[in-house]
């Protein structure tokens, strides 16, 4: 018997990979299975980001590249910072990382170990829990609540630091339940911050250009008083529909850059060089798929959140970022997960149980509505005559 390190029975997983798995059984079985569970778009990437990829590869861009990413992407990392959110970030700060997720892993690392507490959102993204009990420290959940819309709260969060607290992960637009922190909010938490100095910040944006309702995404990057330990994860993998091509970047304060160049250089080397040169294309071509992208799912929000309020004993907020719905299911009297399983089983809608993403997930299923209007409808049509026939 091979003896592997105690933290790997630690480590967790993504279970809608798991869901995903067994939606595509169901499938090949012949069962007709639309799938809600997903949570990336159901688009393609635009032909214009897909053809400099090509091209990158027939102009010879196939070597290993500097580990923190090619100095044009870097630099149009910047210049797309700067137009979106008229801030000034350095180039030489940028690491370029296959996918977001990269970011969160590095991050944790450098600050997780016995006796660390690291603060992060309940119900939130399951890798921030899972990483943070692989290095053995402290996962310390800050509550994500309905009644505050799936906002974090300033007072709350900053409540739970205490001297061992090493890092805070914030994630708005938030996974699953599509949650934005307003800015009054924010500007709370990083006045708070300042009587915490020890504490770095992950703040993940992945969905920061996915918002709704005219409500604008909030950067912890518009503060500078807390950029020296702020870590920023963004990506192209929703933006651009890009999450096949592991493409991400992360900015890192001066004194961690140089260790996440080192644990890039250890773990592989460098992002893919046609992904790189790719991504150059998104930031720099036109946008217009990427926010018609956005208005479609704008209006599948409607359709998905009407639907599920007219469902039996099912009520949803509307979510204002991202591409989910996270209806509350308590009144249906099932345990979420076991809703979410009976519902792919028997009516062929995959949807994930809020315990999924945390302790405090039970009473919610999270619902993606990167899926067609027409399935979303037929999705919902199933999802009612089944909670009725149960309830009967
Ligand atoms: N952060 C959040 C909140 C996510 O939901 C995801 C993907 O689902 C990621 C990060 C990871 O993105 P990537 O596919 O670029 O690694």
């Amino acid at each position: 018997m091979l003896k592997t390190v105690a933290a790997f029975d630690r480590i967790g997983e993504e279970n809608a990979f798991a869901v995903l798995a067994r939606a595509t059984e169901l499938a090949q079985a012949g069962r007709d299975i639309i799938n809600l569970g997903i949570g990336q778009p159901d688009f393609r990437t635009p032909d214009h980001i897909v053809e400099a990829g090509i091209k990158a590869l027939r102009d010879g861009h196939h070597g290993y590249t500097p580990a923190p990413g090619i100095l044009p992407l870097r630099e149009a990392v910047a210049a797309d910072v700067h137009r979106r959110l008229g801030v000034e970030i350095d180039p030489g700060l940028v690491m370029v990382v296959p996918g977001g997720k990269v970011t969160m892993f590095m991050a944790i690392l450098m600050f997780g170990e016995p006796g660390a507490d690291i603060l992060y959102p309940d119900p939130g993204f399951p890798i921030y829990r899972s990483m943070i009990e692989f290095t053995g420290a402290r996962p310390v959940p800050v509550p994500i609540r309905e009644d505050n819309d799936f906002a974090f709260s300033a007072e709350e969060t900053l409540s739970l630091i205490t001297p061992d607290t090493r890092l805070l992960v914030l994630n708005s637009p938030a996974n699953p339940t599509g949650g934005v922190t307003p800015k009054d909010e924010i500007d709370k938490l990083v006045a708070g911050l300042a009587r915490h100095p020890q504490v770095a910040v992950l703040s993940d944006e992945i969905y920061g250009q996915m918002t709704f309702d005219g409500l604008e995404h909030r950067s912890l990057l518009a503060y500078p008083e807390i950029r020296d330990r702020l870590i920023l994860l963004d990506g192209w993998s929703k933006t651009y529909a890009m999450t096949g091509w592991r493409l991400g970047w992360s900015l890192w304060p001066p004194q961690l850059f140089d260790l996440a160049r080192k644990l890039s250089v250890n773990a592989y080397s460098c992002v893919n060089a046609a992904s790189q040169w790719a991504g150059i294309a998104a930031l720099e071509g036109p946008q217009d798929q990427s926010r018609d992208m956005v208005a479609e799912f704008d209006r599948r929000r409607g359709v998905v959140v009407d639907g599920l309020n007219a469902l039996p004993d099912v009520t949803c907020r509307v979510p204002k970022g991202a591409f989910y719905a996270y209806p509350n299911v308590s009144a249906t009297g099932w345990k979420a997960k076991a809703l979410a399983s009976a519902l792919l089983e028997e009516a062929g809608v995959a949807v994930i149980g809020g315990p999924d993403f945390g302790i405090l997930g039970e009473g919610y299923i999270r619902v993606s509505y990167a899926n067609s209007t027409e399935n979303i409808r037929r999705a919902l049509q199933r999802m009612g005559e089944f909670l009725a026939a149960k309830a009967a």
